[in-house]
């Protein structure tokens, strides 16, 4: 039930690490986080805490990379577990998502995935929604930040998503309906979590994504903020935080 992600200059790992530690408070079954450290995209999670997700990571990855996202899970769709604790990955494996929420119309958009020749591993609504991404993709041969809108505005639930493409690795796209999601604005970097307690510590500009707003996030860009449903730009509003 938390999300963290961090895009610039700095190492992702301990960012993304300590932060989904300041997020315990709000519950959760798993922990995972998917790192691109330039070349390779790495993705851990476990059935457990942050501290069994450390634990693993030191097992399986380096933890090099400046791009990455991290999430804890409060399971609703799938038992807790490995295969179901975020992130997920799309059929070709390019597109990597986290999300806190439901779609509730994930049986119907699985049907026709699976009609489409797509296949899934984990039980999850989560997995549902990148391949829905990943279709519109492809499909209509848009860009990342086109294909989750137009996929979003299929979808009937609830969400705060963070998502990224290892092919297109300069960017990660965010967007929100019924779930916070705060972005840290440093210098050349952004922070991205549920609230700003994961980046406090680095800036005290934030951004809170309102409902129907999506973002797309370019560590050395300004922040571009569009409506969901209509496209229309939204002027960023950054808050001083006085915590
Ligand atoms: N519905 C998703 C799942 O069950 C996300 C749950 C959450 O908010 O952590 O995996």
């Amino acid at each position: 039930c938390g999300i963290v992600g961090y895009i610039g200059h700095r190492d992702a790992f301990p960012i993304i690490i300590e932060g989904l530690k300041r997020l315990e408070y709000r519950g959760y079954d798993s922990a995972g986080i998917a790192l691109f450290d330039g070349t390779d995209l790495k993705v851990t999670k476990t059935k457990g805490k942050v501290v069994d997700l450390e634990d693993r990571i030191k097992n399986e990855i380096t933890t090099n990379g400046t791009l990455g996202i991290g999430h804890t899970r409060w399971a609703t769709h799938g038992v807790p577990n490995d295969v179901n604790a975020h992130p997920h990955y799309s059929n070709s494996g390019n597109l990597v998502i986290i999300h806190n929420g439901i779609i509730e119309n994930y049986e119907s958009l699985k049907k026709e995935l699976s009609k489409r020749g797509y296949t899934f591993k984990s039980d999850t609504d989560t997995e549902v929604l990148i391949n829905l991404i990943e279709d519109v993709k492809i499909k209509e041969n848009v860009k990342l930040g086109k294909a989750v809108q137009v996929a979003l505005n299929q979808v009937v639930g609830a969400y705060s998503i963070a998502v990224f493409d290892k092919n297109k690795p300069d960017e990660i796209v965010i967007a929100r309906l019924g779930s916070p999601l705060a972005v840290g604005i440093g210098e050349n970097e952004f922070f991205i979590a549920s609230d700003a307690s994961p980046f406090l510590e680095y800036t005290k500009n934030a951004i809170y994504l309102e409902d129907e707003e999506m973002a797309i996030i370019r560590a050395n860009k300004e922040i571009k903020i569009r409506k969901i449903k209509d496209d229309s730009l939204v002027d960023p509003y950054v808050q001083e935080l006085q915590m």
